[in-house]
């Protein structure tokens, strides 16, 4: 079964709108193991939207339209569609009633542009928009392939905005799609994992994973980790899990600590988690990451209880005075240097009473260091320093990339050499 969706609007066709609701769609269908194969976006061109429905209809098994059912002359899709299926409109007397109504309640009358949302294709089921005036439409037909034989085609349209097309979607679409296909159960997991090159996650994993056929592995890459995502579906939701489990268990086994968490969660909660249950509490002082650091921590709902917060000591003053990095340690190394960022961990750890301090140093870039020891160091270089009041540890990267990337990769990086420590 694979479905196809098609969103009207020349809106979504220039540079300000996305279609966002094929999104939600897709969710929805994938939950009932049904693929979205074909994406379509279409302008409030008749003709256009005909030849879209009429290739849709060929080669989906499920057709899914959204937006164009409103009263206004760009409203399309129901000629559209009624074109492509070689079917007539009709006006509904019920719908006319009901919309008369409608507008009566609010004091209206009603504009006779409006009758056009009363308009039903011969032989389709309204669905009733609880959220909106134009009703959608579900049309279960045969039409011939091919070679001739019959083909099972759903056929739906659904109203543009997103507040009424997903709940006119879940309460009365999945049912009726679910009763027509198979019983199917989704499962999905997510493993993620930091500092790691794609290429190797992909090296290493792929082998695993290809013996699963029936579990669908996506690799995403971006903001500084990896993601293998697993999707199964099965006629019982325990026999997709347990096939997931098993995937995820071999891949845990192949990649060990590299993973960081098992079932979606962030670096910065697990990180946070893995404090809480050691009962240890973290402060910072960064420099080149301006508070990204605290931030991340800090979306973390309940974070207070073993984050307890930190300082942003951007300027070689303020390291000192929040921090208590001796001045000379400037004059000598830079403020770029391991022995600053161990000065700003054990600093920040002994002004916050914390069990860890952490220290964040290093040039962002684009210009280079500041005159003095830091002139020549190269833009990327970070120093990271992990205090815990017996031992320190000083961690050197180079970090490729603009400013947000060496910002964010910095932070990520401090994330790591705390989940490292505690492992
Ligand atoms: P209306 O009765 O409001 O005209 P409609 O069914 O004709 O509804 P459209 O006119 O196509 O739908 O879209 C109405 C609004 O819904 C748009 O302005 C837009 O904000 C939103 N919308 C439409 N299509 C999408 C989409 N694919 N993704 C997200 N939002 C959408
Ligand atoms: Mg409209």
């Amino acid at each position: 079964m694979i479905a196809e969706i098609i969103a009207a609007g020349s809106e979504m066709l220039t540079p300000y709108r996305q279609d966002t609701n094929s999104l939600y769609l897709t969710a929805q269908l994938n939950t009932l193991g049904v693929e979205v194969a074909f994406k379509t976006i279409v302008g409030d061109n008749r003709a256009h939207l005909t030849q879209a429905a009429r290739i849709a209809i060929d080669r989906a098994d499920i057709v899914l339209f959204s937006g164009g059912l409103g009263p206004t002359e760009d409203d399309l899709t129901r000629e559209a569609v009624a074109d492509a299926l070689g079917r007539t409109l009709r006006r509904d007397n019920e719908l006319i009633a009901s919309l008369h109504k409608r507008f009566a309640a609010r004091r209206m009358t009603m504009p006779p542009n409006n009758l056009r949302q009363t308009e039903i294709i011969d032989g389709a089921t309204i669905l009733e928009n609880a959220n909106g005036s134009a009703p959608g439409q579900y049309i279960d037909t045969t039409v011939p392939g091919p070679d001739g034989t019959p083909h099972r085609k759903i056929v739906i349209l659904l109203p543009g905005p997103p507040k009424e097309l997903k709940p006119l979607f879940d309460d009365l679409c999945m049912p009726l799609l679910a009763r027509m296909l198979p019983p199917r159960h989704l499962t999905r997991r997510v493993l993620r994992m930091a500092l790691i090159p794609e290429s190797q996650v992909d090296a290493r994993t792929s082998p695993i994973y290809k013996t699963y056929p029936d579990v669908e592995t996506t690799i995403l890459a971006g903001n500084a980790e990896i993601q293998l995502h697993f999707a199964c579906a099965k006629p019982t939701l325990e026999e997709a899990q347990a096939r997931v489990d098993e995937l995820t268990g071999k891949i845990e086994q192949e990649m060990g600590d590299a993973v960081f968490s098992a079932h979606g969660e962030s670096l910065e909660e697990i990180v946070l988690l893995h404090l809480g249950m050691r009962h240890l509490s973290l402060a910072v002082a960064e420099s080149c990451t301006g508070g990204l650091f605290a931030e991340r921590l800090t979306s973390v709902p309940n974070s207070s209880s073993t984050f307890s917060g930190g300082a942003v000591v951007y300027t070689e003053e303020l390291k000192t005075t929040f921090a208590g990095v001796p001045p000379e340690l400037f004059k000598t190394h830079g403020a770029v240097s391991p022995e600053v960022a161990r000065a700003l961990a054990e600093g920040i750890r002994a002004n916050a009473h914390t069990s860890l301090g952490i220290g964040i140093t290093g040039l962002a870039g684009p210009a280079g260091g500041t005159p003095g020891p830091d002139e020549l160091k190269p833009v990327g270089l970070v120093y990271i320093a992990l205090a815990d009041g017996v031992d320190t540890q000083v961690k050197e990267f180079y970090i490729p990339g603009d400013r947000d990337r060496v910002r964010l990769w910095a932070t990520q990086n401090a994330l790591e050499l705390i989940r490292q420590s505690l492992l």
